[in-house]
């Protein structure tokens, strides 16, 4: 899918998204975006189609729905790319907006000229009536200056508060977009772009990988129920981030798995502080918080690696992955590095 809007458009598209996403009930994801700004913008006739008869037989768009159109019309993957181009479009039209601020001084200097020389004859001048004309002169161009003063400045207002709405409604989307919604920690997709940063811009900084999963995780649901289940995930998610702090990448990378990246770190520096939460969870006792019941010990593994120098992406998450299997494999509750 080609956008080649002008930033002003573009900038437009991304107003009227937001109102009919909600509109709709669907959240700001990625997904939901994409569809509705191809959707407004045009781009693709039959995805138009398609969303005009969803509309016109008053069907819901739910996230099935939003997902089929985007897979069949869309063919994603470049959503985070996208919402970059949108805060590109955003810096533009700030830039522009600078560029005016600019022209409007170099206005005022023009007049700053004017009156020097208006201020100039004036003195030059015995000639009362002379001089009145030249009074009536600044006068007339100091009240044509403000007048133009006070158009710009308002207008310079509306654009103001126009890119301030548009800078808070795209935070929010990106925000949404890079969240894990149960944990609040970033999600599977944001975790992808992170990882493939750290493997592109190989530094001389040192990148750990840890994965990380609950033990028996399935038990807890089935012993105490989904809701318990999820609450478990949250308290694991909390300890991550009480731990790890807000530094490093911490992301829900499925059900009740977590990956953490961990940048400026060997192995070695990895290694105690998983322990620490590996111990931590080892001494929880997890109660229900409605009944008090106990759900008991809960504990986790991890494996965890370091990014080697020509490692790709997947070869680097192999092997933390290796490591979490070997750890789960040699009786769980535990952590294994592969160097
Ligand atoms: P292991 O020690 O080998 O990791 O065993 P396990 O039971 O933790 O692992 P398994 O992969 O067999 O089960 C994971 C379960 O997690 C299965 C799935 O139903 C559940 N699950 C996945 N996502 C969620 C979620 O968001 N909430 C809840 N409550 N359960 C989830
Ligand atoms: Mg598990
Ligand atoms: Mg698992």
């Amino acid at each position: 899918m080609l956008y080649q809007e002008e930033p002003k458009q573009a900038a437009e598209y991304l107003r009227q998204v937001i109102p009919m996403l909600s509109q709709h009930n669907l959240a700001p994801t990625p997904v939901n975006y994409s569809v509705f700004y191809t959707y407004l913008s045009g781009a693709s006739q039959s995805l138009n189609k398609a969303v005009d008869s969803i509309i016109s037989e008053k069907k819901p768009f739910n996230l099935v729905t939003m997902l089929a159109l985007y897979e069949k019309f869309i063919n994603g993957g470049a959503s985070l790319e996208q919402q970059e181009k949108i805060q590109q479009t955003l810096e533009k039209i700030i830039s522009d907006t600078c560029n005016e601020i600019q022209q409007v001084n170099d206005e005022a200097g023009g007049f700053d000229n004017t009156l020097n020389k208006h201020s100039e004859s004036l003195s030059a001048t015995n000639d009362p009536q002379v001089a009145t004309l030249i009074l009536k002169q600044i006068m007339d161009e100091t009240r044509s200056m403000i007048k133009s003063n006070q158009a710009t400045q308002s207008k310079m207002d509306e654009t103001n508060a126009e890119i301030m709405k548009m800078k808070a409604e795209l935070e929010e989307v990106r925000a949404t977009a890079e969240k894990d919604a149960l944990t609040g920690l970033k999600n599977r997709g944001a975790f992808d772009k992170a990882i493939s940063d750290s493997v592109q811009n190989q530094s001389a900084l040192k990148t750990a990988l840890v994965m990380l999963d609950i033990d028996h995780f399935k038990r807890i649901n089935d012993n105490f129920g989904h809701l318990v289940g999820d609450r478990v995930i949250r308290y694991v998610s909390a300890l991550l981030t009480q731990i790890i702090g807000e530094n490093h990448h911490i992301a829900r990378y499925g059900g009740e798995e977590f990956a953490v990246i961990l940048t400026g770190m060997s192995i070695d520096d990895a290694k105690p502080l998983i322990e620490k939460i590996r111990i931590a969870m080892a001494n929880s006792k997890l109660q229900r918080k409605d009944s008090g019941e106990t759900i008991g010990q809960v504990t986790i593994s991890a494996g965890i690696t370091a990014l080697k120098a020509n490692d790709q992406v997947d070869s680097l998450i192999d092997r933390a992955d290796k490591a979490l299997y070997e750890a789960k494999e040699t009786g769980r509750n535990k952590i294994v590095a592969l160097g």
